[in-house]
């Protein structure tokens, strides 16, 4: 097992928004937590990378408690999250924005791994020193993904990568994502484009106001009437 969540909480004061959850991810797996707005979804994610405090559980990812790690300390181990809203440095060239992905690399030659970026993204490649402030939201997108892919992890977990694409960027940014796990890297992805998600993903979980309602294949899932419904935008 690659990530193993055991009952983990997460609170904010009295607002209990992930409650005693428990779900793993299998080396090459692509995983995808479906649920409504204020579901927890994000604070999974925050709580996976170190950025928020567990109130409970515990986290093993690779074979070792991460539960205490400090978030940089996990990035270095595998780690990384294209958060929701991507979060580029907009004061920054595009170039600068691909390197601080390599922030917390001890070693290694980046030069090489920052072309295979531009490669990939030509259209990154031709702004390079240009202010990634001048990108499009698609353009955006791929940025914070090349900068997570960067950071050479393990597990890359993505915060609702399709967002305010239109919906050719979407199906090129899940492609993406697919080529990448073809090429050995597990994803933890977090969406409430819950048809495109279910075609990509190995396997989903259903969350509710912080608790797992549902898990499963793809085909259960979709199978389930009530669920389709309530969640996966009526089947
Ligand atoms: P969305 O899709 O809207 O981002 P989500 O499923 O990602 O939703 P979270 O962002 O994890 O949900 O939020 C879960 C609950 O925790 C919500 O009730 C939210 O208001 C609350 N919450 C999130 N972050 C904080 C915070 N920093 N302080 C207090 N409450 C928070």
């Amino acid at each position: 097992m690659l990530l193993e969540i055991k009952d983990i909480d997460v609170r904010y004061g009295r607002n209990h928004a992930v409650k005693t959850i428990s779900l793993n991810i299998e080396q090459g797996e692509i995983v995808t937590v479906l649920g409504a707005n204020g579901a927890g979804k994000s604070s999974l994610l925050k709580a996976v990378q170190g950025m928020v405090r567990l109130s409970g559980g515990n986290i093993i990812f690779d074979g070792e408690d991460i539960s205490r790690w400090s978030a940089p300390k996990r990035v270095q181990n595998g780690i990384s999250l294209v958060p929701e809203g991507r979060q580029i440095f907009v004061s920054m060239s595009v170039e600068d924005n691909l390197l601080m992905g390599a922030y917390s690399r001890k070693e290694g030659d980046i030069s090489a791994e920052i072309e295979a970026v531009f490669e990939r993204f030509p259209n990154l490649k031709e702004r390079r020193h240009m202010s990634a402030a001048v990108l499009s939201g698609g353009e955006q997108q791929m940025l914070a993904v090349g900068r997570a892919m960067l950071a050479r992890p393990k597990i890359m977990m993505l915060d609702e990568p399709s967002l305010g694409l239109s919906p050719l960027l979407v199906k090129q940014l899940f492609e993406l994502i697919k080529e990448l796990n073809d090429n050995g890297l597990s994803i933890l992805l977090v969406e409430q484009n819950t048809h495109m998600a279910l075609q990509y993903a190995d396997r989903g979980y259903v969350l509710e106001l912080g608790d797992i309602v549902a898990s499963g294949t793809p085909d259960k899932l979709l199978a389930d009437e009530k669920l389709t419904e309530a969640y996966l935008g009526g089947g």
